[in-house]
């Protein structure tokens, strides 16, 4: 059985999921954390990372985390223009707090230059990490980025990134890159069923119906 840490790193979460002998990071954290992340890697046996998605709250430390450590960076191949710059992507927003933060984000990609790193591992809609120790698969969450991903482990919880949003309240993603896909990935999210929630931003809930 695997357990969930999340690491809070301002703003925005990171995880380990680990089991005692092995561990998978997922998500990177923002740069003045990085200590605090990689000793937590180094406690907990992590031999992968995995990022829910390329924006840089997420993927920041994501080059120095894996040469310091030796391991690993998986990702979906549609993210990989975001490494080069976050607008790489448009994004909107359709309510007043969704603007807020989409504004705010948006002066954050402009003055953000995260470190460019290569994904070492290519992931994709139902793949297994069994490889990194870990009873974990991957689910497709496109939507907020075209390369959204989440992790679905042990058939308990559910580590969506920012495919849904805590920020504020629990809700489908405040800002989005394509608002259909976003929403047939939160009604994806629903159908799974019993699970804990992690988000890239807020607290974990249950598992619901996510609608807008
Ligand atoms: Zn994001
Ligand atoms: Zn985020």
């Amino acid at each position: 059985m695997s357990r969930i840490h999340r690491i809070v790193c301002g703003g925005s979460n990171c995880y380990i999921i680990e089991n005692g002998t092995s561990g998978i990071l997922v998500d990177t954290g923002k740069k003045a954390f990085i200590n605090k992340v990689i000793e937590s890697c180094r406690h907990y046996k992590v031999r992968f990372i995995v990022l829910t998605h390329a924006h840089f709250d997420h993927a920041e430390n994501a080059a120095q985390i894996s040469s310091t450590l030796g391991i690993p960076i998986g990702m979906h191949e549609n993210d990989c223009n975001l490494i080069k710059g976050n607008a790489n992507q448009m994004l909107t927003a359709s309510n007043i707090l969704g603007k807020i933060v989409l504004w705010v984000s948006l002066r954050e990609f402009a003055s953000c230059d995260m470190p460019e790193f290569k994904p070492d591992v290519l992931l994709h809609n139902g793949d297994s990490l069994s490889a990194y120790g870990i009873h974990a698969r991957i689910i497709a969450l496109p939507g907020h980025t075209e390369g959204s991903i989440g992790l679905d482990v042990d058939n308990k919880y559910l580590l969506v990134g920012d495919a849904l949003m805590n920020m504020f309240y629990p809700t489908v993603s405040m800002l989005y890159h394509n608002r259909d896909d976003m929403l047939e990935s939160a009604a994806r999210i629903s159908s799974i069923g019993n699970r804990i929630i992690y988000f890239g931003h807020g607290k974990p809930v249950p598992n619901r119906q996510w609608v807008k």
